[in-house]
């Protein structure tokens, strides 16, 4: 058995070992010129993740878990007399509702069952009714059950009604396919600790260079201003104090995900582990809990609890192999569980998985 703690959980994830010698760097001031050269560094690789990006998007970096980036991006890039439109089907799109309504911002919601789909005829009637909504907030991934949510559809609507698309991609940037243009994104949250294979504690936020300067100081708070954050890390200054090992850990991250030949080849590397967990399980008599493979995001599956089987037992028996497994949330919690596969995994270990897996279920 290895001696590592495999991560199957959806982020943080297992390291990798250069990743995690790189928070071992030299201690670094965040006023020293080292610093602005890595701030920079990372924030320009940010935007060359996806090429179609790298010369229409800034990369806004804030010290704080993906949460903190979705709500800079709705606070900040949703204007005062704009409207946000949440098109939701699991935990975190209805997070983002209660981001706006904490926030004190108008805005409306269209929420499908946490098993569907996201509902597209409803969100083109509500763009229909009311002509003050600016923007549509929607989630990538919804990590609540793997489902990798069909943007395509909404986002040619929001392009061509004109309205700019954030999207929640903290759990699926650099690992699947965005289309910042044909989706008229303006912004795209992210995290250093998920699909990008960094250490928790850094999110980020490409903003569309077309929406900086339309809404500045519109932002709920001084921490989760992104303009303000964007000016200081332009001028080279951060706001306030980074966490600046874990801007290390990514720099190495990103350095890796480019050596490793892009987010297209870590989704296939996603894909195939993916493929063989979800096949591993099906010979053991588990499928997949939603209704077809392809719903599911390269990453992440969700399948159902075995009856019988409480998922207490089943993680503290995964975890005596070294697995961490993740339960479902809410009213999920007692019929499903999770099992990604970002960060530093490897075949092997998926296999290894599988067959503890088998030994807890006989
Ligand atoms: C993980 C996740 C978040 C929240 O990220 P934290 O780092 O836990 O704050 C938001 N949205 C999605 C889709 C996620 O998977």
């Amino acid at each position: 058995m290895s001696d590592r703690t495999r991560l199957l959980n959806p982020g943080p994830v297992t390291l990798s070992s250069r990743v995690r010698q790189a928070l071992l760097r030299s201690d670094l001031c965040h006023r020293e010129p080292e610093f602005v050269e890595l701030q920079s560094d990372v924030r320009e690789r940010l935007v060359r993740v996806y090429s179609e990006t790298a010369d229409r998007y800034a990369a806004v970096l804030l010290t704080g878990s993906g949460t903190a980036a979705v709500e800079a991006m709705v606070g900040s890039l949703i204007p005062s007399a704009g409207k946000g439109l949440v098109v939701a089907n699991g935990i975190y799109g209805e997070r983002i509702a209660s981001m706006l309504q904490k926030q004190g911002r108008p805005f409306r919601s269209v929420n499908a069952k946490w098993v569907e789909p996201i509902d597209l005829p409803a969100a083109r009637k509500a763009l229909d009714e009311d002509p003050s909504i600016s923007h549509v907030v929607t989630v990538h991934h919804e990590t609540t059950t793997g489902r990798l949510n069909d943007l395509s559809a909404l986002g040619q609507l929001c392009r061509e009604r004109g309205v700019g698309l954030l999207v929640d991609a903290v759990s699926s940037f650099g690992g699947e396919s965005i289309d910042f243009a044909g989706w008229n994104v303006q912004g795209c949250a992210g995290t250093a600790n998920k699909c990008l294979h960094g250490a928790p504690g850094i999110s980020f936020v490409l903003i569309d260079e077309s929406a900086v300067g339309k809404s500045s100081s519109n932002a709920p708070s001084f921490y989760l201003d992104l303009f303000a954050h964007l000016d200081a890390q332009t001028r080279g200054q951060p706001l306030c104090t980074p966490a600046v090992q874990v801007l290390y850990a990514l720099q190495e991250a990103l350095e890796e995900l480019e050596e490793l030949g892009g987010w297209k080849q870590r989704h296939a590397k996603y894909a195939a582990l993916s493929r063989q967990v979800r096949a591993g399980l099906r010979d053991r008599g588990i499928p997949l809990f939603l209704p077809e493979e392809s719903c599911y995001a390269s990453m992440l599956s969700s399948f159902p609890l075995p009856q019988a089987l409480r998922f207490e037992d089943l993680h503290a028996q995964a975890k005596r192999s070294g697995f961490v497994i993740y339960a479902g949330q809410q009213f999920l919690k007692d019929v499903m569980f999770r099992v990604a596969v970002m960060g530093d995994l490897t075949s092997a270990d998926m296999a290894e998985f599988v067959d503890s897996l088998t030994e807890i279920l006989d």
